[in-house]
Order: C-alpha cells, then sequence, then structure tokens
C-alpha cells in the first residue's frame, strides 16, 4: 500500500521566527501521528530555522527548487548538495509558478530531477494544465508532454519520485477540480507512470493532487483511489488547517 505523502509549499512567505513558529506548531500537533510522510517546504531562507525545529524527527524537510548543476557559476542559484547539506529530504521541481514565471521546460525539469536522485532526496514533480487547455481538451496531451518530458530516462530511481498533479486553474484561487475530474487525471498519470516504468513502478509510485485543497475538500479527494497525498499551498501556512489535512490523509 502507498503511504500517503502530504507537504507544505510555504512559497515566498515566513521569515525565519515565523517559519519556525509555524514548523513548531505542525510538529507538535502531529507528535505521535503516523501513517502519512509530511513535508514543509519553507523559502531558502527560512530553512534552517525549520530545520532547527524539525531536527532528525520524522517530518521531511523541503526546497522549492535547485540548479541541475553541483555547483559552479549560477549566481542566484542553490545546488542539490548545498540544500542537503542544510537538511532537506526533498524538493519540489517544475510548480507551475516557475514554469509561468521562469519559463521552467520539462527538460530542466528532468536534469533537476536526474541530480535530486542522484543525491538521495526526494524530488516531487509538479505537472498541470491550465484552464484554456483543459477547456480547450487538451488536458491529457498536456499532461502526457510534462509526465514524460519530466520522468524520461530514470531507470530504477523513478519509483522514488512523487508526482504532483496541480491543475494550474485551482492553485490560489479557491476553485479545487472535483474529486472525479482530479481522479481520472490520476489515473491517467499512474498509466503514464506505467509506461515509463512498468505497472509495479506506477503501483507503487505516489501522485500528490494540489490545488486550492483545504480541511473542507481534502477528505473527499484524499479518498480517491489514485491521489496519495496532496501538495498544500495556502492552507499549509495556517498550522491547524494544514495538520487536518495530513489527518485526512490517512488511510
Ligand atoms: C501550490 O502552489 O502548490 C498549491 C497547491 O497552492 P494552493 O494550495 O494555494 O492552491
Amino acid at each position: 500500500m502507498r503511504k500517503p505523502i502530504v507537504a507544505g509549499n510555504w512559497k515566498m512567505n515566513k521569515m525565519q521566527a515565523d517559519a519556525g513558529q509555524l514548523a513548531t506548531a505542525v510538529k507538535s500537533e502531529l507528535a505521535g501521528f503516523n501513517g502519512v510522510e509530511v513535508v514543509l517546504c519553507p523559502p531558502f531562507t527560512a530553512l534552517v530555522a525549520v530545520v532547527r525545529v524539525l531536527g532528525k524527527g520524522t517530518i521531511g524537510l523541503g526546497a522549492q527548487n535547485c540548479h541541475w548543476e553541483k555547483e559552479g557559476a549560477y549566481t542566484g542559484e542553490v545546488s542539490v548538495d548545498m540544500l542537503k547539506d542544510v537538511g532537506c529530504t526533498h524538493i519540489i521541481l517544475g510548480h507551475s509558478e516557475r514554469r509561468t514565471y521562469f519559463q521552467e521546460t520539462d527538460a530542466q525539469v528532468n536534469r533537476k530531477a536526474r541530480v535530486v536522485l542522484a543525491a538521495g532526496l526526494t524530488p516531487i514533480v509538479c505537472v498541470g494544465e491550465t484552464l484554456a487547455e483543459r477547456d480547450g481538451g487538451t488536458t491529457e496531451a498536456v499532461i502526457k508532454a510534462q509526465v514524460m518530458g519530466s520522468l524520461a530516462g530514470l531507470g530504477d530511481d523513478l519509483r522514488r519520485v512523487v508526482v504532483a498533479y496541480e491543475p494550474v486553474w485551482a492553485i490560489g484561487t479557491g476553485r479545487t477540480a472535483t474529486p472525479d475530474q482530479a481522479q481520472a487525471v490520476h489515473a491517467f498519470i499512474r498509466g503514464l507512470l506505467g509506461e515509463l516504468g512498468g505497472a509495479d513502478v506506477a503501483q507503487a509510485m505516489r501522485i500528490q493532487y494540489g490545488g486550492s485543497m483545504k480541511p473542507s475538500n481534502a477528505a473527499e479527494l484524499l479518498g480517491k483511489p489514485d491521489i496519495d497525498g496532496g501538495l498544500i499551498g495556502g492552507a499549509a501556512l495556517d498550522a491547524a488547517s494544514f495538520v487536518q489535512i495530513v489527518k485526512a490523509a490517512r488511510r
């Protein structure tokens, strides 16, 4: 059985002190809770503050991006080894905000996924269609191109990847995919993962849903057979909301 995974993407929010407080609240509310892998993804500047709170406990620490080279002349970038050195266990890759505002491509996401896997960390690879693409009937074609392009050639490491299906029209909009809409795309993605790595690998891989998930809609979404957790933006900035979603993810 796949262990659900819920990650909080704090985006460009929280100073160090606030981040430490939020992590402290999440950690204490989840003390003794198990059955769900939980990851907090603060901005780079708050990673140290959060790892001081989390220590070597069960809650993972995630970054929101990384570079694909190990080191070198890449002003403003951060390498996987640097993130590992700080204590990161997971790295979000290809978030739609990075694809939209920083023109990140599937080929770049693929290079990043390779270095993250080689370092022994878990990549959370985001895919999702825009509203125009959904309305134009190209959701499956878009998702297929993103999944195949981002996850090509990973070999046995593919099974360690977490995929996040995040319809762009549902991110930060308050508009959520219906559980049936989300389930349909998750099942489609699992089929693609089967083409890449075989049916056994596809069955073992976790696919998160992201896009305005909150306590009021989490249980219904997470109850779908191919939805293995959530990537949470806005609701992750509030400890009580995030913890409620984590608890709804337990199978
Ligand atoms: C996200 O950005 O990954 C996300 C899902 O955001 P929100 O929950 O705010 O829609």
